[in-house]
């Protein structure tokens, strides 16, 4: 009982984090706690809308999105959304990617994938260090369509109609053709009923875009059992955005020069980060991962030496 009681202790972090995360999980698709309890929560909606997690407006159990989803989805229409900007940065300066790590639902997802009993991989440094850039490239993409986009509607309204119809799907929704959250909660349930009702697969095959976004993210989703947070560290772009900011951040993990013994003695924490940052090349003042840090704790709860912290400012 008593060693049940001190590994309790030593997973608490842990322990209140999925308590964290399953609630958010819940609240942010409040239509599960709805149908669970028979109870009306669509007075929750206006708080839940403007969560910072890639939601989808079209997701029907949460009914609400991200907030860089209406930025995008804003901008494509011609409003530059200063005020949502500003939110979005404060948010990331003031918590760094802590939504990353306790809230989003996506991240939650892809801990329970990787909670199955497989044992967990890391990717070859090179490999990682490569693939990590992608969310970037996601972005970039992003921004050079929607951008123009948005601008054309002022400019030359005539070609914006053209852009915006030869865009179709992409002017609507830029975010979900990147978003695991859309994959998970649209366009996969509607492919499944699809096959149901038609007793084939052709639904998969129905157009291009539809069987690479099928395949592409049901790959995610696999490899997620083996190697932690694939999504995020690899293809997300709000993860791409926050990390810019979150370098800059006022929350902040430390490593203290005295306790810790280093790579060879221990190694303890770069061996459980999820997000396999290399925290023992980082400085001991405050260490971000170049913004990859989703503040999830792993590393401070795992350090034998008690040599890692949380600092603010
Ligand atoms: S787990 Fe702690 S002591 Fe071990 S290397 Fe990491 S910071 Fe240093
Ligand atoms: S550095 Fe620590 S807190 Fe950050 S993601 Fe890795 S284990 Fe989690």
């Amino acid at each position: 009982m008593s060693q049940i009681i001190q590994k309790l202790r030593e997973k608490k972090i842990t322990i209140i984090r999925r308590v964290v995360q399953i609630a958010s999980f819940l609240i942010i698709n409040y239509i599960i706690i709805e149908a669970i309890f028979s109870i009306n929560l669509l007075s929750l909606e206006p708080f839940i809308k403007v969560l910072p997690v890639i939601n989808t407006p079209r997701n029907p159990l949460s009914e609400g999105s991200g907030l860089l989803e209406y930025i995008f989805y804003s901008i494509a229409q011609g409003i530059f959304p200063l005020l949502l900007i500003a939110i979005f940065v404060l948010i990331i300066l003031f918590t760094a990617r802590f939504f990353c790590g306790w809230v989003c639902p996506i991240g939650t997802i892809q801990d329970g994938l990787t909670a199955l009993p497989i044992e967990t991989k890391s990717m070859k440094m090179s490999t990682h260090n490569s693939l990590v850039k992608v969310k970037y490239f996601f972005v970039v993409i992003l921004i050079l369509i929607i951008v123009p986009l948005g601008i054309t509607k002022y400019t030359n309204i005539a070609f914006y109609i053209e852009f915006r119809d030869n865009l179709g799907d992409f002017a609507n929704k830029p975010f979900g053709f990147f978003s695991l959250s859309e994959f998970i909660f649209v366009t996969l349930p509607n492919i499944l009923v699809s096959i149901w009702q038609t007793g084939g697969l052709t639904p998969i095959f129905s157009n291009f875009w539809t069987f690479i976004v099928f395949f592409f993210f049901l790959a995610i989703l696999i490899l997620s059992l083996w190697y932690p947070r694939m999504y995020c560290r690899y293809f997300c772009p709000f993860g791409a955005l926050a990390s810019v900011i979150s370098g800059y951040s006022f929350l902040k993990l430390s490593r203290s020069p005295v306790r810790c013994v280093g790579r060879k003695e221990c190694g303890i924490c770069e061996k459980v980060c999820p997000k396999q940052i290399r925290i023992l090349d980082e400085p001991f003042e405050f260490f971000t991962g170049d913004g990859e840090c989703n503040l999830c704790s792993k590393c401070l709860e795992e350090c034998p030496y008690d040599a890692i912290e949380i600092k603010f400012g």
